[in-house]
């Protein structure tokens, strides 16, 4: 009896380099990069500012190119797929958690959490449920008519969190997630995050400047010259 293939890693990045090109000069970020995510872990990034941690993350979130290399999400290149495919990608499968929140200040909190369920073409009633139901597990039940601005930057990033998994994503990619926050807040955003991994079986990739975070998770890499350095704990 044969034994079943194992499943291709979640994510795998192989020999990517990317060059940003400004005016006549090549600025060089990003060479030799190989990494291998597999489903279920959890993944920081650490480096310091300027590294391509943020470069590195808008690769794995398609939000952007390599210049060189290759890249496979559950084995299929992405390289070779059109843009529906990769925004399908992006919109269903992949999250996303930005330092910044993004949070659309024209719309109530639940209306921003059930915004990549209105691309997914999300009936409104399954989409109020499960924006209700999502804020609920951020602790934000009792602020689903409020504006982003009426919020705390805590609060704002748990909304963030929220709409990063309206659509069942199988991965969640956070870039400084807390960078903006206070301690406190910062303690909640991660203890939140550890939850969610925890219930979910989420996939976690983040970045953060926060050693404590770095040992909090699996595995630790570090970006640095270019290339991924220094690996702990794996
Ligand atoms: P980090 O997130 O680790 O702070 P980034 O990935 O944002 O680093 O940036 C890495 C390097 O690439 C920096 O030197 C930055 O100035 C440069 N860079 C980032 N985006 C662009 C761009 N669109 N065009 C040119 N250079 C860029
Ligand atoms: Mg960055």
């Amino acid at each position: 009896m044969s034994e079943a293939p194992l499943a291709p890693p979640l994510v795998d990045l192989v020999d990517v380099g990317k060059t940003y090109r400004a005016g006549e000069t090549e600025v060089p970020v990003l060479s030799g990069v190989d990494l291998r995510i597999e489903a279920g872990e959890y993944v920081a990034i650490m480096g310091r500012s300027g590294s391509g941690k943020s470069t590195l993350m808008n690769i794995l979130g398609l939000l952007d190119q390599p210049t060189t290399g290759h890249y496979r999400f559950e084995g299929q290149e992405v390289g070779g797929l059109d843009d529906a495919a990769r925004s399908h990608l992006r919109g269903r499968v992949i999250g996303f958690v930005f330092q910044r929140f993004h949070l659309l200040p024209g719309l109530d909190v639940a209306r921003n959490v059930e915004l990549p369920m209105r691309y997914g073409h999300v009936p409104q009633a399954q989409r109020r449920a499960r924006a209700t139901e999502l804020l609920e597990r951020v602790g934000l039940g009792h602020r689903l008519g409020h504006r982003p601005t009426q919020l705390s930057g805590g609060e704002q990033q748990r909304v963030a969190i929220a709409r990063s998994l309206a659509n069942h994503p199988r991965v969640v990619l956070a870039d400084e997630p807390t960078g903006n926050l206070d301690t406190a807040a910062h303690g909640k955003v991660m203890g939140l995050f550890a939850e969610l991994r925890r219930d979910l079986g989420l996939t976690l990739v983040l970045v953060t400047h926060d050693p404590s975070v770095g040992r909090a998770a699996e595995r630790c890499i570090e970006v640095s010259d270019g290339r991924i350095q220094r690996r702990h704990h794996d």
